[in-house]
């Protein structure tokens, strides 16, 4: 088995916040605290959970926006939450991100010609002005925009067009990974499926990783191949898509998946509602993380944090319950 593209080991990011008058105590935010996964190369891993459970800190995380709490990051073998600025400028060039909003991450001054010239440039990739032109081109042909379309700027484009634009810049880097954080939730829903199809497209013609944050389960059911489910900066369970949508184990899991619509007309599944509010980063519960919220909670839940196990297969399973005994 070839090794893993990326190999995230044990993350975790704390932030300070100040509190007093004087701004002098400080607290932390563990805002993700002790993720490890991997991705193949070519593979799609869905990161997906409620706002604030840290699944974009981890993309952040990974594409070195900040410096790490601890923990490992490793691209194709080498360490890339230490690398050294000469090292990380490739590494750079590996990874590149799609945001959520095209249209704040777009230079509305740009021209789309000079957006999509800047990371070829940046990079080195093009061997003259003539290969330049022919790379910025074939990235229009690519996200299916029209080439006319080059001398533009992002605010004479749609919400979709712009995100074509955020994708060609992306692939413009020749990547082998994209973030692609919460990269369709602004759009709709049809233009959302044109999108996730142009990436599931680009992913099997370039070879392409992604991890694709979202908190949106329909479009994930649609478009993965493996799913880690976060709650409160850790990953409670991570399966291939078919076995966790079929059958998740982990009781947060299966009341996020309860709320997606099923594509049948007029079928429902039985929605499970969750008492209490997600809990504050700044103190998270003892033990298990869910214990405050989960309707099968029993006392060890409260003292003792459970690892993730796997009986054997790929669904690996963050729950004192699942360690027991069924029947
Ligand atoms: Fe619920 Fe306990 Fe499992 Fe946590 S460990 S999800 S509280 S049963």
């Amino acid at each position: 088995m070839s090794p893993p593209l990326l190999q995230v080991n044990d993350l975790k990011k704390h932030f300070p916040v100040k509190k007093g008058l004087f701004g002098r105590k400080s607290e932390w935010v563990y805002a993700v605290d002790g993720v490890s996964f991997e991705i193949a190369r070519g593979e799609t891993l869905s990161l997906v959970g409620e706002s604030g459970c840290g699944k974009s800190t981890v993309g952040r995380a990974i594409l070195r926006l900040f410096d790490i709490t601890a923990g490992q990051v490793i691209l194709d073998g080498q360490r890339i939450d230490d690398a050294h600025p000469s090292t990380m400028r490739q590494m750079r060039r590996r990874v590149q991100v799609v945001f959520q909003d095209p249209f704040s991450s777009l230079n509305p001054r740009m021209r789309v010609r000079d957006i999509l010239a800047e990371p070829i440039r940046n990079f080195g990739l093009a061997k003259s002005a003539i290969d330049l032109e022919t790379r910025v081109t074939a990235l229009m042909d690519t996200v299916r925009l029209p080439r006319e379309a080059l001398n533009r700027r992002p605010h004479e484009f749609s919400g979709g067009q712009r995100q074509r634009i955020g994708i060609a810049r992306a692939l413009a880097a020749e990547p082998e990974l994209i973030v692609c954080d919460e990269a369709v939730s602004a759009l709709d829903v049809s233009v959302k499926a044109q999108i996730v199809n142009l990436l599931q497209d680009l992913q099997r013609e370039f070879g392409l990783a992604l991890l694709f944050i979202s908190h949106d389960l329909a479009i994930v059911e649609h478009m993965t191949h493996r799913v880690a489910v976060m709650y409160l900066g850790k990953i409670v369970e991570v399966a291939p898509r078919h076995e966790i949508f079929a059958a998740p184990r982990h009781p947060y899991t299966k009341a996020l998946l309860s709320a997606v619509p099923l594509p049948e007309p007029g079928a429902q599944r039985n929605p499970i509602i969750l008492k209490g509010d997600v809990p504050s980063p700044i103190s998270p519960p003892s033990g298990c993380r869910f214990h405050t919220r989960c309707p099968y909670v029993f006392d060890r839940c409260r003292s003792e944090e459970p690892q993730l196990r796997s009986d054997g297969g790929e669904q690996w399973v963050a729950c004192h319950l699942d360690a027991l005994p069924q029947g």
